[in-house]
């Protein structure tokens, strides 16, 4: 009988319904496709008419503009459906719970009205490219540049790792307004690439797991933007605007990783409740009831830390600092676990065709972006300093 684990507070019965909702969508929508999806490195397109027509897009964007007229728990419970299917195929991450917000707490009225409703449907997906080949952690060095030339912008630069980049409509492009160096010069202007001449996807790359999310390079060639379309009443805001989004797209991966932490404990107790070694099940072994118990005991403290970070985004009560312990925790926990599970599956932990093996090679980016586990410490370190 499986250990029972407290409801946390925010939870309520329309959550539960969603939940298993959002389970059974992506079983039937997602399941079935993942191995073609991983094979040629993307969803294919119509899985985001089916997650608009589901409900599951935008979610805590008001009705007003499409949206579910949601809060942060109705984000959660998707996103740990999703991360449990083991499927990929688009990032509703990046797309519903960082860009729309963006769009929601930085735009204007006719903005909000011209994208929120279609990225609701899945007529437009959204990416947001940051990150640039000499830039990454360090968002300061961005290069990209917007010069504005009367009524539009003219954008060149290369951004790369861009997550729905592939499928992107519409991308929140970081870009220099600006002479003044470091964050200050930074502002950020939707592009919208359809049919928009300038703009350019490079490769769709080939990463060591997530295969069924697209990641992609873009290229931007003088492109002309509407300088209406700059997110912010003014230029030069695009920094304070990340910072203060980045610990809601810390928690969402800490979210995710939660599930991922009790889909691979579940994975690995049937796993080795069927093994038969010494003519013994394998978990009659004492080494794999005692790893599986550390495990357990580490997915139960990351639900118990993150279903209160969670309370706290809520209330409006989280900071830079608890989120960032949030991700770097979680994911780490995700790496230690994930690699025991693998472990006491044995050659089998190691082939693709178990699903503990494509979530050893699915969940290492966790360390890495949202910004990287070093980073987290650094900003964790310095809440200290204060
Ligand atoms: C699958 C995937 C999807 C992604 N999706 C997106 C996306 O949608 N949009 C987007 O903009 N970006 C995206 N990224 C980019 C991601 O955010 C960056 O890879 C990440 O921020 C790290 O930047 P970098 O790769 O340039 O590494 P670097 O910044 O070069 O870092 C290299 C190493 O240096 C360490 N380091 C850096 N600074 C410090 C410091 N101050 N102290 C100690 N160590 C430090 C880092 O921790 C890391 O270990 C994605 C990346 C991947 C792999």
């Amino acid at each position: 009988m499986a250990i029972p684990q407290p409801t946390p507070p925010w939870m309520s019965e329309d959550l539960v319904l969603l939940a298993d909702n959002a389970a059974r969508f992506f079983e039937r929508e997602c399941v079935p496709h993942e191995a073609r999806w991983r094979a040629q490195h993307h969803g294919d397109r119509e899985i985001w008419h089916k997650a608009g027509a589901a409900g599951l897009l935008c979610i805590s964007i008001p009705e007003a503009y499409g949206g579910g007229g949601g809060h942060f728990g109705h984000e959660v419970v998707i996103t740990q459906a999703h991360a449990r299917s083991l499927t990929g195929g688009f990032s509703n991450g990046v797309h519903s719970g960082i860009v729309a917000h963006y769009i929601l707490r930085y735009g204007t009225e006719a903005q909000k009205q011209r994208w929120l409703p279609k990225m609701a449907s899945g007529e437009m997906v959204a990416a947001i490219a940051m990150t640039e080949p000499g830039a990454g952690t360090d968002l300061q060095a961005v290069r990209t540049k917007a010069v504005r030339d009367g009524e539009h912008y003219v954008i060149n630069g290369a951004k790369t790792f861009i997550t729905n980049g592939w499928h992107a409509d519409l991308v929140c492009v970081v870009a220099r307004t600006g002479a003044e160096a470091g964050g200050k010069g930074l502002s950020l202007i939707m592009v919208e690439t359809q049919g928009q001449p300038g703009f350019r996807r490079g490769r769709l790359l080939d990463k060591v797991g997530q295969h069924s999310i697209d990641t992609a390079e873009l290229f931007f060639d003088d492109m002309r933007v509407p300088a209406h379309q700059l997110l912010g009443s003014e230029e030069g805001q695009g920094f304070r605007q990340l910072m203060e989004q980045l610990p809601r797209e810390r928690l969402i991966i800490a979210v995710g990783g939660v599930a991922t932490l009790q889909r691979a404990i579940d994975e690995t107790l049937a796993y080795t409740r069927q093994r038969q070694i010494f003519g013994q099940p394998l978990l009659a072994m004492q080494n794999t009831r005692f790893k599986l118990a550390e495990c357990q005991t580490k997915a139960t403290i990351a639900k118990s830390f993150v279903d209160d970070c969670i309370g706290r985004a809520l209330r409006n009560e989280l900071d830079l600092a608890t989120a960032a312990m949030a991700k770097l925790w979680v994911t780490e926990a995700v790496g230690q676990v994930v690699d025991e599970c693998v472990q006491l599956h044995g050659g089998y932990g190691y082939m693709t065709e178990y699903p503990i093996a494509r979530m050893y090679a699915d969940a290492r980016v966790g360390r890495i972006y949202g910004g990287s586990n070093e980073v987290m410490k650094e900003l964790i370190a310095r809440s200290m300093e204060r």
